[in-house]
């Protein structure tokens, strides 16, 4: 790998990827990976010599002395503005550290190295640079497993790669591809995150309207569009708050995924949208009642606050399991409705007939 490496990628190719994913992950405001991505810029910068340095190790040495710290710093504070005052801290200690890195005098030199990033350690700097860039891989990498941000994940696969390069046995060929991977890395995390953010509904996970008008927009040959909404939830979240509330539209989302030969979305608030296409517009009548019923039968449990009462000092919130119901209203592409816009018109009459004949049921557009 070696010779390819050194071959295909020229020093400067490393700094510049990290460098264009910063300017990417600005674009967009992902702010912790402007962070990771800046001080990878510059730890490629030092370790792949792209700035001459007197000493020639130096650039290695300082890539493996300040960037794991300033890493883990990133990787562990909560996502905040840019110019927040902790990520102001961490880009002064940056620039500290570029400083040190380009300026420390050769007799100062020795004795930071023996200190950072743990001198005292019975390990080769490398290998303590290296476990501390895992571990804020590892943060990351948790963070995507708790709360299921893309972004997160993407970026403790581009820290674990820059631990990877950081460790002492890597022969500079490949740290130099190492750091390649972890701009080509930051480029696709950001990109990906984004163009999430833009179609898939955070709340549920489905696919999003501007999604759905997307399809919609591509769609030929026969479609139908079922549109469900959930019955009286503005009184579900009057009665045991919007945080229950999210709870319970998480979970019916989880039913309507489960809806096979249709695409589910989250048309927006309460209301979601099923769409069947080619043969598989017979099957949606039953499609929708089984919805409906799964929907019915459904108990979620969730921790609720009953509204406060005059005179009460606290709330407990109590364990509790609610149902919800939803109503129904499906339309076909046929002979009269052709367009996309008369289809989803019909199906949200076909709904408000539903509603008014009492909920918790399946009504189809003649
Ligand atoms: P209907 O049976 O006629 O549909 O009555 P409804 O109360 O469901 O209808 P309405 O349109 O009056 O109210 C919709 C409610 O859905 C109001 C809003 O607070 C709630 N809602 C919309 N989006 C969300 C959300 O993301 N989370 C929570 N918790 N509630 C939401
Ligand atoms: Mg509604
Ligand atoms: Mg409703």
């Amino acid at each position: 790998m070696g010779g390819f490496a050194i071959g295909l990628w020229p020093p400067l190719v490393a700094p510049l990827l990290n460098a264009v994913a910063v300017l990417l992950a600005l674009g967009f405001r992902r702010n912790r990976a402007v962070l990771v991505l800046i001080v990878l810029t510059l730890a490629s910068c030092a370790v792949t010599g792209v700035v001459a340095l007197e000493q020639s190790e130096r650039g290695t040495e300082a890539a493996r002395m300040f960037a794991p710290w300033l890493l883990l710093a990133a990787a562990a504070l909560p996502e905040r503005g840019l110019l927040a005052p902790r990520n102001l801290v961490l880009l002064l200690l940056l620039s500290i550290a570029v400083w040190l890195t380009l300026a420390a005098p050769a007799h100062v030199w020795p004795s930071l190295r023996g200190a950072l990033p743990l001198g005292l350690l019975p390990w080769s700097a490398g290998a303590v640079a290296a476990a501390l860039t895992f571990t804020a891989a590892l943060l990351c990498l948790l963070r995507w497993i708790l709360i299921g941000a893309p972004m997160e994940a993407g970026l403790g696969i581009v820290l674990a790669v820059a631990g990877l390069a950081l460790l002492p046995t890597v022969r500079p060929d490949s740290v130099r591809l190492a750091f390649v991977l972890t701009g080509l890395g930051g480029l696709v995390a950001v990109l990906y995150a984004s163009y999430r953010m833009a179609f898939v509904d955070a709340l549920s996970g489905l696919p999003n309207r501007r999604a759905l008008d997307e399809t919609l927009a591509r769609l030929g040959g026969p479609f139908a569009i079922a549109m469900v909404d959930v019955d009286h939830f503005k009184q579900f979240n009057d009665s045991h708050g919007h945080d229950a509330g999210d709870r319970v539209l998480a979970a019916v989302a989880q039913q309507l995924r489960r809806s096979r030969g249709s695409h589910a979305f989250r048309y927006g608030g309460e209301e979601f949208c099923l769409l069947f296409t080619g043969a598989r517009c017979r099957e949606a009548p039953q499609a929708c009642e089984a919805l409906r019923q799964r929907v019915a039968a459904l108990r979620v449990r969730i921790r609720s606050a009953p509204p406060k009462r005059r005179g009460q000092a606290t709330r407990r919130a109590v364990a509790s399991e609610v149902q919800v119901t939803v109503s129904i209203g499906l339309a076909l592409r046929d002979g009269e409705k052709r367009s996309a816009g008369e289809v989803l018109k019909a199906a949200d009459e076909a709904l408000y007939k539903a509603k008014a004949k009492g909920r918790n049921r399946v009504v189809a557009a003649r």
